[in-house]
């Protein structure tokens, strides 16, 4: 497995950051909204889950060129969606237990507007049509066939999203597997991704294939707003990848964005998500998430879990913020 290096790359300038008061009580939020649109030193920056530098590269090139938050993501999970070796996202994604590819993705702005596709057949950007769910529907979701129909409608290429190699490795699956979907294999790497523009602004994106040879019609967190993404930008944003099923029931990345709302740093804030589900899960056997999350003021926080196994979490462009790595066990 490739991906073992749960990695936050972040823009090159973040040490400086933000001077406005940003994680604000209910009661004075609205002052601290007012002096953070009034911060002019905000530096943008991108994190994301797992070891994906292309993505990161291209939401930098985004944001870099004065580009939104919002596009930033977009273009930077598109990335992922449209590279056939990443078989956890988009094309070339591991499909379900009957061989169908399956995707869902989710996006929040700003405005706390958000869009999300679930078990979307045949479309590579399951990403941008989210979007298009936010900005040309009056709904959050669209599912299965409506959403594909919905995407063509929008101008989306049908595509087959099944390569061969995932293909064959789902045939081999098959032949010992007794159908049975197995849940605690790493064969999962959603890419969720946050970003602040130099306006300040926050967005968030989250896309996957989900998790491999699932049983057909399954939905995991990754398209959830509240479980595998949430995006507040009065106070910060955060992102889950792993077994999604933990993540919903614990309703992760808006637990972890309402403990940075509260005054937790984002890295307490990832430790006190995982082990809310550690907690409930003592007697289970090992399982993987890893929350990554970011407040207004660009400092992040990442966490992991795989007992028996250490996630490095890190940050490159030449950043020396380098939180430490970690892992806990069960
Ligand atoms: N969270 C995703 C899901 O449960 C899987 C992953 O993160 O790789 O569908």
């Amino acid at each position: 497995m490739k991906r073992r290096n749960f990695i936050k790359n972040s823009a090159a300038g973040t040490a400086g950051i933000i001077s406005a008061p940003l994680l604000a009580s209910c009661e004075d939020k609205k002052n601290t909204a007012k002096e953070s649109a009034a911060t002019t030193s905000v530096k943008p920056i991108v994190i994301a889950t797992w070891d994906v530098e292309n993505a990161t590269a291209k939401a930098w090139e985004v944001l870099n060129k004065g580009g939104s938050a919002l596009d930033a993501v977009e273009q930077g999970v598109m990335m992922e969606e449209a590279d056939v070796n990443n078989q956890s996202v988009g094309k070339g994604g591991r499909p379900d237990r009957d061989g169908n590819v399956t995707l869902d993705a989710c996006i929040m702005d700003k405005d706390s507007n958000c869009g999300a596709v679930v078990y979307l057949q045949n479309i590579t950007h399951a990403v941008s049509v989210a979007r298009k769910v936010m900005e040309d529907t009056p709904h959050v979701m669209l599912a299965g066939k409506g959403a594909e129909q919905f995407a063509y409608e929008k101008g989306f290429q049908k595509e087959n999203l099944l390569t061969e190699k995932s293909k064959q490795e789902w045939l081999e699956w098959a032949k010992t597997s007794k159908y049975e979907p197995i849940i605690n294999i790493e064969n999962h790497d959603t890419i969720g991704m946050l970003t602040i523009d130099s306006n300040g602004d926050m967005a968030g994106a989250c896309t996957t294939s989900g998790m491999a040879y699932k049983i057909g019609g399954r939905i995991g967190d990754s398209p959830i707003i509240g479980a595998g993404l949430f995006v507040d930008n009065e106070v910060g944003g955060a992102t889950a990848t792993g077994v999604g099923e933990e993540v919903v029931r614990t309703v992760g990345s808006f637990l972890i964005v309402e403990l940075m709302r509260q005054g937790k740093s984002p890295q307490e804030a990832c430790e006190e998500g995982v082990r809310r589900i550690l907690a409930k899960n003592k007697n289970k056997p090992d399982f993987q998430i890893g929350f990554i999350a970011m407040n207004k003021k660009g400092e992040t926080g990442a966490y992991c879990i795989h007992p028996g196994f250490s996630y490095r979490v890190f940050s490159e462009l030449g950043h020396t913020n380098t939180p430490s790595n970690s892992h806990i066990k069960a």
